[in-house]
């Protein structure tokens, strides 16, 4: 029979040959007021944190949330965020545009960012007045990396003549050398309303390639691309789903449009992150296979109790450096903040604005793909 680990009932190491964890190195204990506010959110995370690793979580919660309601703050919990950081701590929570609008609908003054550098950038440009933080200045992002404003500056040289779409993943420098933001809901949207105001049937779009070509399969508008790609979604493969529908027969596919198009031609339905989550309660599956960054499966499965998840796991190394730790560190030192130079902030908010102003997406967005999409796109 199972054993029943009551909170805090651990091994019988004697606490001077331990190393003391993260906690109670900061002198954060698991004592009766921290059960008192925190064992309830147990429930949340039972999945993944075991009743032994318990105590030494409880107190970064207890603690972050004392220190947010002190200094007036929130924290945007990014979909890829672990299930502790997602669950237990996190104010808003979605995908990088959402949570940027809901933290400039907020009255807090500071915003610490659960997610990836390019997203503090974003959530500073619309929220100049509130101040911005990561907890981990590493937390960077592939995508984001592969071009600079001076590499699109160039681009402009060379195509004088052609609109440029960026994706969000890019850095405040890139925005603002831009003509238009998009995000992986809207990119056909925001490719066809570009053209037309340009009046010419070709578009230049960084960085991420694969998101490109699989837009390219949803419009008439000819795409030049950069090469950038997300090293998380750029592992997977059509092979992948071909071999996980043979061995999960009645599983549907959800992919991200930043995987490579054989993925997206083999998979059920493709979208955003918040568009994967809406689709696998809209779907009614029971077995739903998740083919984006690894955390997201287990903050979806949490809301979606019932739905199996198979798990062809890839994690993104910069999003896994935040914890709850190096958040609590950032509440309390008030350290690392995103500041963003003002003529760079009002270049890339315009072309953040110009997205925005089209409002919703007009049409779902459709990322089923054949061969001709590789025909239909240019790289730089
Ligand atoms: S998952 Fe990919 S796009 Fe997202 S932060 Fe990580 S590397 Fe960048």
């Amino acid at each position: 029979m199972a054993r029943v680990i009551e909170f805090g009932q651990g091994c019988d190491i004697p606490a001077a040959r331990r190393r003391p964890s993260a906690a109670e190195a900061r002198d954060l204990a698991y004592n009766d007021e921290v059960k008192a506010a925190t064992d309830h959110l147990y429930a949340l995370v039972r999945d993944f944190i075991t009743p032994m690793e318990w105590p030494a979580v409880a107190p970064f919660v207890f603690h972050i949330n004392k220190l947010k309601a002190a200094k007036n703050a929130v924290i945007l919990a990014h979909n890829y965020m672990t299930p502790d950081v997602f669950q237990l701590v996190g104010d808003f929570r979605g995908d990088s545009l959402q949570l940027a609008r809901e933290a400039a609908r907020t009255d807090a003054k500071v915003i610490v960012q659960a997610g990836v550098h390019f997203m503090a950038e974003t959530s500073k440009i619309l929220c100049p007045d509130k101040t911005v933080l990561i907890p981990d200045t590493r937390a960077g992002c592939s995508l984001a990396a592969s071009i600079t404003g001076a590499d699109v500056r160039l681009i402009r040289q060379r195509y004088p003549n052609l609109p440029i779409v960026t994706y969000v993943n890019t850095t405040a420098d890139v925005k603002a050398e831009c003509d238009i933001t998009c995000t992986s809901s809207n990119a056909a949207q925001v490719v066809e309303h570009i053209a037309a105001e340009w009046d010419v049937d070709t578009v230049i779009m960084v960085p991420d390639e694969f998101l490109a070509r699989n837009v390219a399969a949803n419009t008439d508008i000819k795409i030049i691309a950069w090469e950038g790609h997300c090293e998380v979604h750029e592992k997977f493969s059509g092979e992948d789903v071909r071999q996980i529908r043979e061995a999960h027969p009645g599983a549907i596919v959800l992919a991200h449009p930043e995987c490579p198009p054989d993925v997206l031609e083999e998979a059920d339905f493709a979208g955003s992150t918040s568009a994967l989550s809406n689709q696998v309660k809209e779907s009614g599956a029971r077995k739903v296979v998740l083919l984006t960054e690894c955390s997201m499966s287990d903050n979806v499965a949490a809301d979606n109790p019932g739905v199996e998840f198979v798990k062809p796991c890839n994690l993104c190394p910069h999003m896994k450096r935040i914890s709850l730790e190096n958040i609590y560190d950032a509440l309390l030192t008030m350290k690392h903040e995103v500041t963003v130079p003002e003529n760079v902030r009002l270049r890339a908010k315009a072309a953040i604005d110009a997205m925005l102003a089209l409002g919703p997406p007009t049409r779902a967005p459709n990322f089923k793909v054949g061969a001709d999409v590789y025909a239909h796109v240019q790289l730089i």
